[in-house]
């Protein structure tokens, strides 16, 4: 086994399509030095050694790399001619992890590994600047502190323990910024960082090269492992068992003087997709001050740079002289770097988000990737790109994350509403989107509000990858620092979470739970709105309207449809939910859920006299006060869906789900029906089921009670007759659910066919009609080919497949479902993702027994997992006709049915 990799002066052991090998950092430092871009030497240990490192353990793996990484550190030496672990020449490295997949959680860069007291003197005699060896050095001291012996605030109103010691001295001396510390200022600072750490830890800080490089590879490999890289893992369905990959590579100083600098880059507009090279870099600074947001990250370009000035209300004179781009700092530089981006995207056919640093004068990069970008971004630069030639029309539709499409259908502010609102603050526009909430400013206040159902938006100084889970659950993220490239911004585009970033003038004070806002102070509660198109920040609540789903929306839209193959239908029980789907592109109603129209106005009162109804005589006049009702119901969904087929279903839920629960509802129903408040009691009492889920419903109540069914397929037949008399095109389906016997939907079909025949002879018209059956019920699906000789359609309920199948109750299951998780016994809720494993066999072989039955029988699904992207997959592979989603799933299930089908 090859356990590293090593790269340098345009040559590498690797290239960009080892990514599961060497990570996707090292699997593009390698290919940068194989096309021709300035990359410090270094080497890559891969993620096969991580995963031994994690079955075997540390001992195992260092026996087995020791002499390698030995080597690879050689390598480096020879071309650079200094020397590791050798204060007379000393060669300082960077440490980083690099998973396949990029993962904020991890363990991330340790920057100036290999200094010491003596290997600092020399830094500075060699440069003829002490203070990049000293500034060089305290950075070394606390980030291998933080990262590695793990350094961190104890209370999460504190703040982090470096820090407060920077504070403090800063302070001491009536200073604001950390470049206005001197030498020996600098000096004090790595003195009493390291005593906090001896106090910290017990241990005395590392001094010898090799013992803080091993220390530094540890620390990627068991971050793999820690929870924030777990729960990232979870929420973007990245697998266990990857591993990271350790990156070491030269040392490049941006901190060497006014002739260097660092900073991010992208080369399109991640936010918005415009293709516009943009970025943000400081001078006489290292990799982490750009995202820390410590000073004020300046622009790339200059034409970002005036756009960014007039956001901050920054005069062009003081822009020009306090905040250049680099373009008018280093232009030659910057002119290189202008370059090198559009070679990379031209080689990697993608906006790419790259990381550099320049060395007096020199410029290196230090990471390309493939950038993060909104939903709106990820739309317009793919349909760009095809635009431009550089990548067809399959590659446009892999591209897309369908998950991600949701944040296109997402309300944006009411343009009136907005005019009209108080803007409190202003930051950069770092995550587009419109977001409504009450301020929180803490992840686990964040995510224990929202679990009581209350909209939060996070108000942060900055984030930190700490704050992820509270970042997921809320609507909108607010900092005072951070530029465009903080952590909390690439972040949010990467949740497609609306983001306000670097709003300076907002004061946080954690410790009161207050952020200020001009005059205003805001407490924990209040609600503000941020509108992370422009930076704005809004007193109060601002009324949103519905998104714009045009451009190159609807051209992705109409590519998933020239490729798909499998069809969209929705769920929908009114008409404004059908037209809503069907402007989302939806081809016609694959569930209609007969029984939430009972709920609305008066119905419900018609609804319990049909229930507890002593007889059938008494229960027909109830159903007859119903069947207008429904009737109209229907009419206006069929003329909504004009040309598309409606799956009506027919009566599901127990009856005991409509009864009154309280006694003066009772009462009510008492007086309605002129029985005693007993005898409602009574019957109430005894539909009361031990197990409804299993119980008396579905059609089982059809069958029990056959007039329910009469009235309902009447009400579907007369809506249709009716409609189509006014030129609607109607194409009804009735579906009968919960069967798992043959004869339970014979008989259910029979009664349908009968009333259809009778009302077809009372108007003296016919419309086409089909009838089918749910399949969810683990025996309808053994016994399929049965069930398929008696209807045209099936449509998996795979809610209720998924609750039988696993014999977890819908209901209760969120109970244990989370520990499970947690534990690792299930990946993923089977709720939400269909369980191809087991719930899917049964799918499977009820699709093909049907089909063998009856060839022509069509197939679809209704369940949850129809608008869920592996399973609408999972759906297509099978060959179902179509897949029935939620009105606003309707766009990512028509994307994951086309993903299907170029992917085959
Ligand atoms: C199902 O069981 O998957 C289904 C669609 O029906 P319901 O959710 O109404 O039980
Ligand atoms: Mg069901």
């Amino acid at each position: 086994m090859k356990a590293i990799y090593t790269f340098g002066n345009g040559q590498a052991e690797g290239r960009a399509d080892m990514r599961d090998l060497l990570g996707g950092k090292g699997a593009n430092l390698a290919e940068m030095n194989l096309i021709g871009v300035p990359v410090p030497p270094g080497f890559t240990i891969t993620t096969e050694v991580c995963r031994l490192y994690n079955e075997q353990g540390r001992e195992a793996v260092v026996a087995m790399i020791k002499e390698d990484v030995k080597k690879s550190i050689q390598h480096i030496e020879n071309l650079t001619g200094n020397k590791f672990n050798d204060p007379s020449n000393p060669q300082l490295v960077s440490v980083r992890s690099g998973a396949p997949v990029s993962m904020p959680g991890m363990m991330d860069t340790v920057l100036n590994l290999g200094i010491n007291d003596a290997v600092a003197d020399t830094l500075a005699q060699k440069s003829g600047n002490p203070r990049f060896a000293w500034d060089s050095y305290r950075r070394f001291v606390q980030m291998y502190g933080d990262v590695v012996l793990g350094m961190k605030p104890t209370n999460k109103t504190d703040i982090d323990p470096f820090e407060a010691i920077i504070e403090d001295v800063k302070a001491k001396k009536g200073v604001k910024f950390d470049t206005e510390l001197d030498v020996d200022d600098l000096k004090e600072l790595v003195a009493r960082f390291k005593a906090a750490v001896k106090e910290n830890t017990g241990k005395d800080f590392p001094t010898d090269a090799y013992d803080q490089l091993w220390g530094a590879i540890y620390a990627v490999f068991d971050s793999w492992n820690n929870d924030r890289a777990i729960l990232y893992r979870r929420m973007n369905q990245i697998p266990e068992e990857y591993g990271t990959a350790v990156n070491v590579q030269a040392m490049v100083y941006g901190n060497m003087g006014n002739n260097s600098a660092t900073g991010v880059c992208f080369s399109r507009d991640a936010g918005t997709g415009e293709n516009l090279f943009n970025g943000e870099y400081l001078i006489n600074a290292q990799g982490e001050d750009v995202v820390a947001g410590v000073r004020t990250p300046q622009q790339i370009m200059t034409e970002g740079s005036r756009r960014w000035a007039q956001l901050q209300g920054i005069s062009e004179e003081e822009r020009a002289a306090k905040y250049p781009s680099l373009e008018e700092a280093m232009p030659e530089c910057a002119a290189q770097l202008v370059d090198i981006q559009q070679k990379l995207e031209n080689h990697y056919h993608d906006m790419q988000d790259m990381e550099f640093t320049i060395q007096d004068g020199k410029l290196w990069l230090l990471q390309t990737r493939n950038g993060k970008r909104t939903g709106a971004a990820m739309v317009k630069i793919a349909m760009d790109l095809l635009r431009e030639g550089a990548i067809d029309e399959k590659t446009v539709i892999k591209r897309m994350e369908p998950g991600k499409l949701d944040e296109l259908l997402h309300p944006v502010f009411d343009k009136a509403a907005v005019k009209k609102a108080k803007v409190m603050a202003k930051g950069l526009p770092a995550s587009p989107g419109a977001a409504t909430g009450q301020i929180v400013f803490f992840a686990d206040d964040a995510e224990e509000w929202a679990s009581r159902k209350k909209k939060v938006i996070m108000v942060r100084l900055e984030t930190s990858p700490e704050d992820l889970r509270g970042m997921s659950v809320a609507q909108g993220i607010l900092t005072a620092r951070g530029g465009m490239t903080s952590h909390a911004a690439v972040v949010a585009r990467g949740m497609g979470k609306c983001c306000v970033s670097g709003a300076g003038e907002i004061k946080v004070d954690y410790k009161a739970r207050t952020v200020m806002m001009g005059e205003k102070t805001y407490k924990e509660g209040d609600w503000i709105s941020i509108n992370g198109s422009t930076g704005e920040v809004y007193d109060g609540l601002v009324a949103t309207v519905d998104a714009d789903l045009s451009g190159d929306f609807a051209a992705v839209m109409n590519l998933a449809e020239k490729y798909s193959k499998m069809d969209v239908y929705t769920n929908a029980d009114s008409p404004r939910d059908a037209s809503v789907a069907r402007k989302l592109g939806a081809h016609g109603i694959g569930l209609c859920r007969t029984e939430h129209m009972f709920f609305e106005g008066d119905r419900i009162k018609a609804m319990r006299e049909m229930i507890i109804a002593p007889d059938e005589p008494s229960r027909r006049i109830a159903l007859g006060k119903l069947l207008p009702l429904q009737r109209g119901d229907f009419e206006g969904i069929f003329e909504a869906m004009d040309g598309y087929e409606v799956t009506i279903r027919l009566l599901d839920p127990p009856l005991h789900e409509f009864v009154p629960h309280q006694l003066e509802t009772m009462r009510e129903l008492a007086e309605q029906t002129g029985r005693t408040l007993e005898e409602v009691k009574l019957v109430c009492d005894g539909l009361e089921e031990f197990n409804p889920m299993l119980g008396h419903r579905g059609c089982r109540l059809g069958n029990t009670y056959p007039e329910i069914t009469e009235m309902q397929a009447r009400a579907i037949i007369e809506a249709a007759l009716n409609v189509k008399a006014k030129g609607v095109d109607v194409h009804p389906k009735i579906m009968v659910p919960l069967i798992g016997v043959k004869a339970e939907i014979q008989m259910q079909a029979d009664i349908i066919n009968a009333t259809a025949q009778k009302v077809f002879a009372e108007r003296g018209d016919t419309v086409a009609y089909k009838v089918g059956t749910m399949i969810e019920i683990p025996r309808a699906a053994l016994v399929a080919d049965q069930i398929a000789q008696v209807v045209d359609f099936f449509s998996f309920g795979t809610n209720d497949l998924t609750q039988m199948t696993f014999g977890y109750s819908r209901d209760d299951a969120g109970k244990f479902l989370a520990v499970y998780k947690n534990l690792g016994i299930l990946k993923v809720d089977p709720f939400e993702v269909l369980d191809q494993e087991g719930v899917g066999q049964l799918v499977e072989m009820a699709t093909r027994k049907g089909r063998a039955t009856k060839p022509e029988l069509n197939v679809g699904i209704c369940g949850e997992h129809g608008g869920e992207p592996s399973s609408v997959k999972f759906c297509a592979s099978l060959g179902m006709n179509y897949v029935s989603c939620s009105p606003y799933r309707v766009p990512i299930a028509r994307l994951a049915a086309a993903q299907a089908a170029v992917e085959e």
